[in-house]
C-alpha cells in the first residue's frame, strides 16, 4: 500500500490502464445529492462526455442523477447504463437527423437547441413522427470564465448557443410551431471553474433575461445552468470532493428562481474527475543532455489533457521511497507534445515502477485515441478487484 492505493492488486496488470475508485465516486455523488437536496427544485444531471465508461455510468445512474448528452452515442450509452429517457437532456451545435430521431423515439426530457435552423429541423422530424419535442434554448450569455481559453464556452465569440438578442424571436417562433414545446433556457459558460463569481455573473445575467421574458408574458419552466465546477488537481488526496455546498449555495443565493421553476445542473468533471487514476509504468530512465526523462508506457493517446491544454496532473511513483529527483515525465508517442509533466520531483525512478497520474477521471479515458496504432486503455473500478 502506498498513499491511497493498494498497489499489490495492480502488480501483474498490463499498463497503462484507468482505475476508478468507486468509494470516492460514491462519496462525491452523496455530497451532490445532499447539497443539491437542500434546495427546492434543484435537479442534477451528469455530463456524460466527461466519462462514459459503462461501469462508472452505472454507479452515477444508481445515485439518481439525470444524464446530459452531446451526441446520439451518448444517449445510447446512457440508456444502456440505465438512465431513464425522462432524465436525459441533449445539447450540441450539430445534431444530425438520426440523433434527433433517436431523442424523439425515446422521448427524452429536452433538446437544448442551439440555433433557429436546428429548431426548424426538430419541428419537421417531430411532425413526421406525430410527436412534440420539448425544447430549451441554449443562450450564449456572454459571460467569461476564469479558465483555460480553450474551455470557455459562454463568450459571444464562441460557437455555442443563441445570441441574447435572438432569444425572444426564437421563443416566439417555437410557440408558432405545432411539434415543439418551449420549456426553458439553457446555459453553460465553461469548464474547470473555481471562481464562484463566474457563476454569480451567470446568475445575474439569467435574472436580467428572465425579466425581459416576463415583460413579454413568456413562461419559463426550466432553467439549466450547465456545469463547469472545477476540481483541485493539485491536491487529489486533501480535496477529493469539490465544494458542492458553496457551488449550489451560490445559485440558491443569486439566481431568482420562480416558485414554479426547476433549476438543472450538468456537472461532468466535478463528478468523476477525482475518482480516476491513470496507471502507467516507467519503461526507461533517460539522461538527456540537460535533463532526466522518465519515459512511461502511457502517452497522450491515453490522456491528452496535458498535451492539449497544458493541464496539470499530480504524478506519483508508487514503487519507490527513494529520495526525490527531478524528471520530465514523457510518453512513447512520436510527438514532442507527448509530455505529462516537466521538471517534477518523483521518488527516484527505476524501470518497471508503477506511476499514478491522478485526477484523471474526467476527459481522460473518453478522449483516448488509437494514434500510433495503440490499444485503447482499459478501465477498471474498485469492484473489479
Ligand atoms: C461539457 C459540458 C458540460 C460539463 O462540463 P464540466 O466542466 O465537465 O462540468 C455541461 N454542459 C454542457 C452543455 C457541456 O458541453
Amino acid at each position: 500500500m502506498k498513499g491511497t492505493f493498494q498497489i499489490e492488486k495492480f502488480s501483474t496488470m498490463r499498463t497503462p490502464f484507468y482505475y476508478y475508485d468507486t468509494g470516492v465516486l460514491r462519496k462525491t455523488l452523496q455530497a451532490i445529492n445532499t447539497e443539491a437536496g437542500k434546495h427546492e427544485g434543484f435537479c442534477v444531471h451528469y455530463a456524460v462526455k466527461a466519462n462514459a465508461n459503462p461501469k462508472v455510468l452505472n454507479v452515477i445512474c444508481q445515485a439518481g442523477l439525470g444524464a446530459d448528452c452531446v451526441s446520439g452515442g451518448e444517449i445510447e450509452a446512457s440508456i444502456r447504463a440505465g438512465f431513464p429517457a425522462s432524465k436525459i437532456v441533449y445539447a450540441g451545435v450539430g445534431k444530425s437527423d438520426w440523433e434527433i430521431n433517436l431523442g424523439l423515439d425515446l422521448g427524452i426530457f429536452a433538446f437544448n437547441v442551439e440555433s433557429t435552423a436546428e429548431l426548424e429541423v426538430i419541428n419537421q422530424l417531430a411532425e413526421a413522427k406525430g410527436k412534440v419535442a420539448r425544447v430549451a434554448f441554449r443562450i450564449n450569455p456572454n459571460v467569461g470564465a476564469h479558465t483555460h481559453a480553450n474551455i470557455t464556452t459562454g463568450l459571444a465569440e464562441n460557437k455555442f448557443g443563441i445570441a441574447m438578442r435572438d432569444m425572444e424571436p426564437i421563443i416566439e417562433r417555437a410557440t408558432e410551431m405545432k411539434n415543439v414545446k418551449f420549456i426553458g433556457l439553457h446555459f453553460h459558460i465553461g469548464s474547470q471553474i473555481l471562481e464562484m463569481d463566474d457563476f454569480k455573473a451567470l446568475c445575474n445575467r439569467i435574472n436580467d433575461l428572465q425579466e425581459v421574458l416576463e415583460r413579454h408574458h413568456i413562461r419559463v419552466e426550466t432553467i439549466n445552468v450547465g456545469g463547469g465546477l472545477g476540481i483541485d488537481y493539485k491536491h487529489p488526496n486533501r480535496v477529493p470532493i469539490p465544494d458542492f455546498k458553496t457551488f449550489f449555495n451560490t445559485y440558491a443565493r443569486f439566481l431568482k428562481l420562480r416558485p414554479w421553476q426547476t433549476l438543472h445542473f450538468e456537472l461532468g468533471r466535478a463528478v468523476v474527475g477525482q475518482c480516476g487514476t491513470l496507471f502507467t509504468r516507467t519503461l526507461y530512465i533517460k539522461e538527456g543532455a540537460c535533463k532526466k526523462f522518465a519515459i512511461v508506457d502511457a502517452g497522450m493517446t491515453d490522456l491528452i489533457r496535458p498535451a492539449l491544454y497544458n493541464a496539470y496532473h499530480k504524478i506519483e511513483n508508487l514503487s519507490s521511497d527513494e529520495p526525490l529527483e527531478t524528471y520530465d515525465v514523457v510518453g512513447p508517442i512520436c510527438e514532442s507534445s507527448d509530455v505529462f509533466a516537466k521538471a517534477i520531483d518523483l521518488n527516484r525512478c527505476h524501470r518497471g515502477d508503477l506511476i499514478a497520474i491522478r485526477s484523471a477521471g474526467a476527459y481522460g479515458e473518453i478522449m483516448a485515441s488509437g494514434y500510433n496504432c495503440r490499444q485503447l486503455p482499459k478501465g477498471y473500478i474498485t469492484e473489479d478487484f
